[in-house]
C-alpha cells in the first residue's frame, strides 16, 4: 500500500539552513561545469561528430557543458535501441515500474539543491522558480506511479452472463519524448516518467537550452535501476535529433512540449507513414499559449496586481502559462495601469544564482532579439509605460515591459511572445473583456479578478481555456490538483498531472472469455 499523494513542499529559503544549502549547492555544480556529455543509447555512452555547448544566459562566457549533436541516423539507433528494450520492459509488472518511479523521485529529493542549481546555471531558473521545478518533477514521478498502479486494477465493465471480461491498458512501444527548456526538470521528467512507468521505452531528446539538467536526470534514472535502452538519452538539434525520432517507423509516440510552430510540425511529420511502419503514432502535443488575466471592475486591486506582476514577470515571462495579455475594465484602467507601473518598473534584473533578483535572464541570445522586435511592434501598436530595453552586460538581461492602449487585433497581443512584456487592453464591460480574452487562437490558461459572483460563474461556462482561474495568478499549476493542458493551438488537451494522462501512453485490450455451466 502506498500513502495517498501529496504536493511536495516548497523550499522556504529565508530559513538560514536552506539558503546555505543552497548556496553550497551553487559552489558544486560551479565545479563540475564544462564537462563533455555523451549520448547515452542502450545503456551505452556513445559520441557523434558534431558538438554544441549550453551557456549560461546570465553570461555568455560561461560554459555549462559540451553536448553531442546527434544526427537523425544516431537518433533512428536509439529508436532501435528503444524498440529492443521494449521486448523486455513491457512485461515487468506495473509494481516494479512504480517502484522505481518511487525511487527517482526519492532520489531527486535528495539532490534538490543541485537540481535546483543546475536550472539557475543553465536556464536561468531564480531560485524559487528553480526549486518549484524540482518540486513538481518529485510531484509528477509520486503521481504518475501512483496512476500506473490504479491503471493495472481490473477496471469496471457491464457484467455479461455466461462471460468473463476484462479490460487492460498496455503500453504502446517505442516513443519519442521531446521536451522544452523552460521547464526543463519537471516538464521533461514528467512526459518521460508517464511514458516509461506505463511500461514504453523512451527516447529523450530535451532542448539544447537545457541539455544539462536532462544529463542530471539520466543520471539520477540510472542510479534508481532504469534498465539500460528503457530511456534512451539523445541531444542536438531538433531539426536533426528531433525530427530523426519522429520520422523513425519504429517510433509508436511522440509526447513533444514546445511551440506552436514546432508542435504542428511534428503533428504533420508522425501523421505521414515511412516505409515498414505498421501503426498511427500517437502525438500528444502541448504547446504556446496567449494567456489571459481579466480585472474587473469590483476586483480586489491588491490581490490582482499581486497575481499580474507574479503571471507576466515570473522567470521573466517564460512560462507558457504567463499572462501575456491583461484585460482591464475600463473603470479601473487608469488607476491599475498606475500600480502596475511602480510595481513593475520596482522588479530586480540580475542572474538567476543571485537570490536578490527577482528576474533573471531570458534564455538565449535570439530570443532577446525576438522579444525586443515586439516591442518595437508594440511600440506602434499601444504605449510603451515601463521597460522596454536590454541590459548592458554579458548576459541575455530584458527589463520587464508593459505596453497599454493596446488593441484587441494587435500583434502583441494576438502572438506568443514568451519573454517579460505585457500587453494591456480596455475592455468597455465584463462581457466585452470575456470577448476579448476568447479571440484568440490559443487557449491554454486564464485568469479573473473581480467579486460578482454572477459573472465569476459566467467566466466559468465562457472563458474557453483549459485552465482557468478565478480571484488568482493564471501560473502555478499544481500536480494532482490543476490537471494542465489547454484548447485550440495549444494543443492535445492531454492534461499533464492528472487522472486521464497515463491513458495518453497505453492502449486498451479488451479480452472476453465464454464460460461454461457445466450440469
Ligand atoms: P521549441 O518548439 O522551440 O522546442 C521544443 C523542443 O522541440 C526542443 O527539444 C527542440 O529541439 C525540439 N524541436 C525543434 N524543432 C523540431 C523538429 N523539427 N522536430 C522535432 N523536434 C524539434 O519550444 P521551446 O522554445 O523549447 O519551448 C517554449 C515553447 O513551449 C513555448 O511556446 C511554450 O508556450 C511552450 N510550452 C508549452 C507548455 C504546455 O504545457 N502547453 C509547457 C511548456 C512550454
Amino acid at each position: 500500500m502506498y500513502t495517498e499523494f501529496k504536493n511536495e513542499k516548497l523550499t522556504d529559503f529565508s530559513q538560514e539552513a536552506n539558503r546555505s544549502a543552497q548556496l553550497e549547492a551553487l559552489k558544486l555544480v560551479r565545479s563540475r561545469l564544462g564537462r563533455e556529455y555523451d549520448l547515452i543509447i542502450g545503456g551505452k555512452r556513445v559520441k557523434s561528430r558534431k558538438r554544441f555547448n549550453s551557456i549560461n544566459p546570465a553570461d555568455r562566457s560561461e560554459i555549462i557543458g559540451t553536448f553531442q549533436g546527434a544526427s537523425a541516423e544516431r537518433a533512428a539507433e536509439a529508436v532501435d535501441a528503444a524498440t529492443r528494450a521494449f521486448g523486455e520492459w513491457r512485461r515487468f509488472s506495473a509494481e516494479h515500474r512504480a517502484d522505481l518511479l518511487f525511487r527517482v523521485a526519492e532520489l531527486l529529493r535528495g539532490r534538490r539543491f543541485e537540481m535546483n542549481a543546475w536550472m539557475m546555471l543553465e536556464a536561468g531558473k531564480p531560485w524559487g522558480e528553480a526549486d518549484a521545478d524540482t518540486a513538481e518533477a518529485i510531484d509528477f514521478c509520486e503521481f504518475y506511479a501512483r496512476e500506473a498502479l490504479r491503471y493495472a486494477e481490473p477496471q469496471p465493465l457491464v457484467p455479461l452472463p455466461g462471460e468473463t471480461n476484462e479490460l487492460r491498458y498496455l503500453p504502446l512501444g517505442a516513443g519519442a519524448v521531446i521536451a522544452p527548456w523552460n521547464f526543463p526538470c519537471a516538464i521533461t521528467l514528467g512526459m518521460t516518467a508517464a511514458a516509461f512507468v506505463a511500461g514504453n521505452t523512451v527516447v529523450l531528446k530535451p532542448s539544447s537550452d537545457a541539455p544539462a539538467v536532462a544529463a542530471l536526470l539520466m543520471e539520477i534514472l540510472e542510479e534508481a535501476g532504469v534498465p539500460p535502452g528503457v530511456v534512451n538519452f539523445v541531444t542536438g538539434s531538433g531539426g536533426e535529433a528531433g525530427e530523426g525520432v519522429v520520422k523513425c517507423a519504429r517510433t509508436r509516440f511522440v509526447a513533444f512540449t514546445g511551440s506552436k510552430e514546432t508542435g504542428l510540425h511534428i503533428v504533420e511529420e508522425a501523421a505521414r507513414p515511412r516505409p515498414g511502419q505498421v501503426w498511427i503514432k500517437r502525438v500528444i502535443a502541448e504547446m504556446g499559449g496567449k494567456d489571459f488575466i481579466i480585472v474587473d471592475e469590483d476586483a480586489d486591486l491588491d490581490d490582482a496586481l499581486d497575481g499580474v506582476v507574479s503571471s507576466a514577470f515570473g522567470y521573466q515571462g517564460q512560462k507558457c502559462s504567463a499572462c501575456s495579455r491583461l484585460i482591464l475594465h475600463e473603470k479601473v484602467y487608469a488607476d491599475f495601469v498606475e500600480r502596475l507601473v511602480e510595481r513593475t518598473a520596482r522588479i530586480r534584473v540580475g542572474p538567476a544564482s543571485d537570490p536578490a533578483s527577482g528576474m533573471g535572464p531570458v534564455i538565449n541570445e535570439g530570443a532577446l532579439h525576438r522579444i525586443l522586435k515586439y516591442v518595437e511592434t508594440g511600440k506602434r501598436e499601444g504605449k510603451l509605460v515601463t521597460g522596454g530595453s536590454a541590459l548592458e552586460g554579458n548576459g541575455f538581461f530584458m527589463q520587464p515591459t508593459v505596453i497599454i492602449d493596446v488593441k484587441p487585433t494587435a500583434t502583441v497581443a494576438r502572438e506568443e511572445i514568451f519573454g517579460p512584456v505585457l500587453a494591456v487592453i480596455r475592455a468597455g464591460s465584463f462581457d466585452e473583456a470575456v470577448a476579448i480574452a476568447n479571440d484568440s487562437e490559443y487557449g491554454l490558461t486564464g485568469a479573473v479578478y473581480g467579486t460578482n459572483q454572477g459573472r465569476l460563474e459566467r467566466a466559468k461556462t465562457e472563458c474557453h481555456v483549459g485552465n482557468l482561474y478565478l480571484n488568482r495568478k493564471c501560473t502555478g499549476a499544481m500536480v494532482g490538483v490543476h490537471p494542465f493542458g489547454g484548447f485550440n493551438m495549444s494543443g492535445t488537451n492531454s492534461k499533464a498531472g492528472g487522472r486521464d494522462y497515463l491513458m495518453h501512453f497505453t492502449q486498451a485490450k479488451v479480452i472476453s472469455e465464454k464460460t461454461f455451466v457445466s450440469g
